[in-house]
């Protein structure tokens, strides 16, 4: 084999047979198996230090995953350590409110000014979850459209994907999923107004909210296209429906805020008209401890209990070593410089690796923003979920190994971002791409 830098995993390997045993099918989040990547054993990681992490044979990596984003500060950031020591000492759980609870909502409310209340939960698959049912409370009616190809966490709802034809009812994506639950999602294709429009004036008045990811993050970064956020707010709100922002990944991820307020969405974008009534927050907001977060308009968070009959409860929400986890990792993020250079050397791995494969003949879409990016083996642009489908799986695969055997870890999926954290360095980023130019050369061949 060409690329065995690493030592070999025996020790992941033996791991994985024994987690087999015990773990249902040895990870605890499917996204964690090699499946898509086809098969064998993952990676068993022990330790974490800034933009590295070393597995059980003591082999060292470069990571981009990231622990699939909430890891924007690299490993055992000092600050966010000395947060989580401090909250454990003090007793990691009371059941009761805290100050903390309130410092953090103040930060997350002065980053995203659309959310007049917020409240803290376990997840973003929680968060996602609530705001539903808010937006049905709020406007009395059942169903929501999502768009094809975002994730929006493991509740029944967003669990469905497109039935057969333009806007059609959804389908259950996993067993377990009622169709009379399905039938309350319609998924229509991302970057489309008219067949949102189209699906609004077929169930328009019993369409409670639109929910998108308004920079996508799940089949690749994908930017909405110039007009697409204004077309889908003014459309729902023409029909009385809520827009619900889901920035479980975009939030905090390209500068010091949401997507909802970010100065790189499209040129011409009216901030102001692509507000969405709530949204959901999950991942870099833990500073890589458990939480999620919803929040929006006041009027429309009234709903929620104990004012309100929209009932959401939990008995670790706002736990402190979150709370201090959370605001540890924004104190952090607020350093002047911290995007651009997430930026700078987003831009520096992202053309690197087009020009690298553009060098040995490899066609490779590259999508960038700011310091996340995603890499399709394919010759056209990927703006939708057909299009990051219609890429080259294998390929795929194979690169992702190849870069594993050099020590370089990606997320095991075609659809999943590279994210950059601050502790990546310009010399992390040239031994990447002196990595894939390696791994671009040997596909080549093949
Ligand atoms: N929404 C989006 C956009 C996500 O990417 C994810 C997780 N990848 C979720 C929701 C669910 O978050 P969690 O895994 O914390 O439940």
């Amino acid at each position: 084999n060409l690329f065995k830098q690493t030592a070999g995993r025996p020790h992941s390997e033996e791991l994985y047979r024994e987690a087999l045993e015990h773990i249902v099918g040895g990870v605890n989040s499917p996204s964690r198996s090699f499946k898509a990547v086809g098969g064998g054993a993952p990676v068993f990681m022990k330790r974490g230090q800034g933009a590295y992490f070393w597995d059980a044979d003591d082999n060292r990596y470069i990571d981009y995953l990231a622990a699939y984003g909430p890891i924007i500060l690299g490993h055992a950031h000092p600050h966010v350590t000395a947060a989580i020591c401090r909250a454990a000492e003090n007793g990691t759980l009371y059941g009761t409110p805290t100050e903390l609870e309130i410092t953090f909502a103040r930060m997350l409310k002065q980053a995203i000014p659309s959310m007049d209340k917020v409240r803290f939960v376990n997840s973003g698959t929680e968060a996602v979850m609530t705001t539903i049912r808010v937006a049905r409370a709020y406007t009395g009616r059942n169903k929501i459209i999502k768009f094809a190809g975002c994730y929006h966490g493991h509740s029944d709802l967003v669990l469905v994907a497109a039935g057969s034809g333009p806007s059609t009812l959804g389908i259950p994506d996993s067993a377990g999923i009622p169709n009379s639950i399905a039938h309350e999602v319609i998924t229509v294709p991302f970057n489309d107004v008219p067949a949102l429009e189209e699906a609004l004036s077929r169930w328009g008045s019993d369409v409670a909210a639109v929910m998108v990811e308004p920079i996508v993050g799940n089949f690749g970064m994908v930017m909405p296209k110039p007009g697409f956020l204004e077309g889908l707010c003014a459309a729902a709100r023409r029909n009385g429906s809520l827009v619900i922002y889901d920035e479980v990944i975009t939030a905090f991820r390209f500068h010091y805020g949401a997507a909802q307020t970010f100065a790189g969405l499209p040129e011409g974008t009216d901030l102001a008209a692509v507000e969405p009534d709530l949204t959901a927050l999950g991942k870099i907001i833990g500073g890589g401890l458990p939480i999620g977060a919803y929040g929006g308009r006041a009027e429309i968070m009234l709903q929620v209990a104990p004012l309100g009959p929209a009932y959401q409860a939990g008995t670790m929400a706002g736990n402190p070593a979150s709370i201090s986890a959370g605001i540890a990792c924004l104190e952090a993020l607020q350093e002047p410089g911290t995007y651009e250079r997430l930026d700078r050397l987003g831009a520096m791995l992202g053309d690197g690796l087009a020009q690298a494969a553009d060098a040995h003949g490899i066609a490779l879409t590259v999508n960038r923003i700011r310091g996340a990016l995603s890499t399709h083996f394919c010759a056209h642009p990927v703006t939708n979920y057909d299009e990051a489908q219609d890429t080259d799986g294998e390929q795929f695969a194979l690169f992702f190994r190849l870069m594993l055997e050099q020590g370089i870890c990606l997320a095991p999926s075609k659809y999943e971002a590279w994210f950059l954290t601050t502790a990546h360095t310009e010399d992390h980023v040239r031994a990447t791409l002196e990595a894939a130019d390696r791994a671009f050369e040997a596909m080549a061949q093949t």
